[in-house]
């Protein structure tokens, strides 16, 4: 395998988090190779867009043997930055803030959380999950510099000008959990998660496509 970075689809690049948690049972579990089919159908993926997303690293499946288990780890490890802690914060440590501040994130990849944000005086100054949470104000004062990821679980009307502070203070990528469209420059990158849609739109198909 060369060292030169890979240059991938942003489709494939958003798969290869899934990819890589099936591979790392897998691996576990003392296999050394998978067939398309049974990558198909544990990550849901159809075999073809696998094909085709594997192809894009070098990992091209041998017919009757599958593609190598350890070989796949590595480059998954390599361009996912495994080997790489990421710092992340989180601001707005309500229900669903709190239960990301309890979520064990480093047992599937290395991103941790280290510190949290909130303007409610009962949660400033504890410890949730083991991450300190302090005031909002204090972001300028406290956000180290090396946390370069945000996840926004704040009410929807607060959501931009905690983004523009974020962005102000180095945070290179934001998870949006709120429904609000916030804009950032070109230079962030955002992602926007809003699970009630999530939800509403899961319904939907089932109502409109279901399946036997
Ligand atoms: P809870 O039951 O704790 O209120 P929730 O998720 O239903 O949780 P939300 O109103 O969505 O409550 O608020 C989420 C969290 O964001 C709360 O902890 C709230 O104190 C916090 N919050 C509200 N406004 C801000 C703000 N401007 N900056 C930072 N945190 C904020």
């Amino acid at each position: 395998m060369n060292n030169e970075p890979i240059k991938i689809p942003q489709a494939t690049a958003k798969r290869l988090p899934l990819y890589y948690r099936f591979l790392k049972n897998l691996n576990t579990s003392g296999k050394q190779r998978v067939s398309s089919a049974e990558l198909s159908e544990a990550v849901k993926v159809d075999s073809a867009t696998i094909r085709r997303d594997f192809s894009y690293f070098g990992a091209l499946g041998k017919k009757g043997y599958g593609y190598n288990v350890q070989y796949l780890l590595t480059f998954f490890r390599k361009t996912l930055d495994q080997d790489e802690l990421t710092y992340v914060t989180l601001i707005g440590v309500g229900n669903l803030g709190t239960a990301f501040l309890h979520y064990n994130f480093m047992k599937n990849n290395n991103t941790k959380i280290v510190m949290a944000f909130d303007i409610d005086k009962d949660k400033i100054g504890t410890d949730i999950g083991g991450v300190p949470v302090f005031h909002l104000d204090d972001i300028e004062k406290h956000l180290p510099e090396d946390v370069t990821v945000a996840i926004l679980t704040v009410p929807a009307p607060v959501a931009q000008p905690i983004a523009d502070r974020l962005v102000e203070k180095g945070v290179k990528g934001i998870l949006n959990f709120t429904p609000a469209r916030i804009n950032v420059p070109e230079t962030i990158r955002i992602h926007h998660i809003d699970l009630a849609v999530e939800l509403q739109s899961l319904v939907y198909f089932l109502k409109h496509y279901p399946t036997e």
